[in-house]
């Protein structure tokens, strides 16, 4: 089964979007197998996003990210990772569809509600960073 590390960000946290953002991904029949909540220090947020490292964005995307607590999960099914980011939408919530979980909520491409991994090996990186093998309830 592949495994996606998804990611309610600190804009959605504080707006109390948790509860109708968890709904939208177990009404997609995509299993949470692991969740937490945290806080994130500078330094863990700078290693999380550490593969945007020489973008412009990155200083203002890691004090964001470590601004509030955040909510971290595991989700698991089959293609979740493409299915996730279908679901999350466009990272510019202006292009994101209406029915997206960006589209529904975020309002800047800096303030975007939800983290999604990518693809099998920054996932992989990811769900590691975050969490140990046995806190996943597969
Ligand atoms: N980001 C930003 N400005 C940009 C591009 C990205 O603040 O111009 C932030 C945004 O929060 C985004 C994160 O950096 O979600 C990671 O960017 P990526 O391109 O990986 O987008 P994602 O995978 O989250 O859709
Ligand atoms: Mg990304």
């Amino acid at each position: 089964m592949e495994k996606s590390l998804a990611i309610i960000k600190p804009d959605a946290v504080a707006r109390n979007l948790s509860g109708d953002i968890i709904s939208m991904i177990l009404d997609r029949d995509i299993q949470i197998v692991a969740m937490k909540m945290r806080h994130l220090t500078v330094e863990e947020a700078k290693g999380f996003y550490i593969v945007h490292q020489d973008r412009p964005f990155y200083n203002d995307l890691v004090e964001f990210m470590s601004s509030g607590p955040v909510i971290t999960m595991v989700l698991a099914g089959e293609n979740v990772i493409q299915s996730y980011r279908g679901l999350m939408g466009a990272t510019n919530p202006k292009d994101a569809e209406p029915n997206t979980i960006r589209g529904k909520y975020a309002f800047s491409i800096d303030h975007n509600c939800v983290h999604g991994s990518d693809a099998e090996d920054t996932a992989q990186f990811e769900i590691e960073y975050l969490f140990d093998n046995e806190d996943l309830c597969l």
